[in-house]
């Protein structure tokens, strides 16, 4: 089986149209596909209907990358074939919708007293909605007036984990992702969890929270993991008795590590998370 769960378009930090990406998933022979928006559905909603995808051999499944947080580190929660219009997912949304927004103008004012004036007006040119607004438009923006080099020294100066824009204090708890993706049919999966930079005890901690608020799966595959960091993510999931997902977490085709459907199989000794997906709604 070839799956790609976890990817992003438009709708919120990647470059390509959905449309574009479920062309590269057609091009990669999926079986299974999921775009995985960052607290947005729009970008499935807006292809689910479409007749080229209803015809194809690729069969699209629901998707979201919910943030949230736990001990201090942003995780994020991926949601899977639920049903896209259940109004749990719809206020979880909203509730990320209002989290973003006045995230943003934090982020805003706290690079304005270290003099970048007007970074989030700089932002919106880059993501004109609000409620979608995240750090890479902000870096690209940085990017634009000089600030920093690259994305890469707007994340390490500013932006990433630890630095003062990395404001994840607002972001619910995982078990409020968990309850709106079970409420709406779906399966909850801890995103790249060996990109937490967390010790296994602490992963091991994070993924038994996960399984005890209703959390299923863990994704094993897609970050470029050595092989005995990777053994031991696989045994972590077997003895939680975790299912096992995959995704690219595809943003940009000049990120070449990480690109639509090219990424290792599942290791057979797990349960993967497909045999849960409702076959009824695909
Ligand atoms: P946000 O949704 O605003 O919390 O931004 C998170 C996104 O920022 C991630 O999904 C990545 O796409 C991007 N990101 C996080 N860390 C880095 C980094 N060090 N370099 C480049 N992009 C990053
Ligand atoms: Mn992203
Ligand atoms: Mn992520
Ligand atoms: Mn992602």
């Amino acid at each position: 089986m070839k799956i790609d769960l976890h990817c992003h378009s438009t709708a919120s930090d990647g470059k390509l149209s959905p449309e574009e990406l479920f062309h590269l998933a057609e091009q990669a022979e999926l079986d299974y596909f999921a775009i995985t928006d960052h607290d947005t559905t729009s970008g499935y909603r807006q292809l689910y209907k479409q007749d080229a995808v209803s015809s194809s051999t690729v069969a699209l499944i629901s998707g979201i990358e919910v943030s949230t947080q736990w001990s201090g580190v942003g995780i994020h929660i991926v949601g899977l074939d639920f049903d896209a219009h259940h109004p749990a997912i719809e206020q979880l949304i909203l509730t990320q919708r209002a989290i973003r927004e006045s995230r943003a103008n934090i982020i805003d004012a706290r690079l304005a007293a270290n003099n970048m004036q007007n970074t989030l007006a700089g932002a919106l040119t880059y993501c004109p909605d609000i409620g979608q607004v995240g750090r890479p438009h902000f870096a690209q923006h940085m990017v634009d007036m000089g600030y920093v080099k690259n994305i890469k020294q707007a994340f390490d100066r500013w932006l990433g984990n630890g630095k003062l824009g990395d404001v994840k204090s607002q972001w619910p708890e995982i078990s409020e992702a968990v309850d709106a993706i079970i409420s709406a049919g779906g399966i909850a999966v801890i995103a790249h969890p060996l990109r937490y930079k967390m010790t296994f005890t602490k992963l091991r901690r994070l993924s038994e929270h996960f399984k005890e608020v209703g959390g299923q799966a863990i994704e094993v595959i897609g970050y470029q993991a050595s092989p005995d960091k990777q053994a031991q993510l696989n045994k972590m999931v077997a003895d939680l008795s975790l299912f096992a997902s995959a995704g690219s977490d595809f943003h940009d085709p000049e990120w070449r590590w990480s690109q639509i459907g090219k990424i290792a199989q599942l290791p057979a000794s797990l349960p993967p998370v497909w045999q849960l997906f409702n076959k009824s709604r695909i």
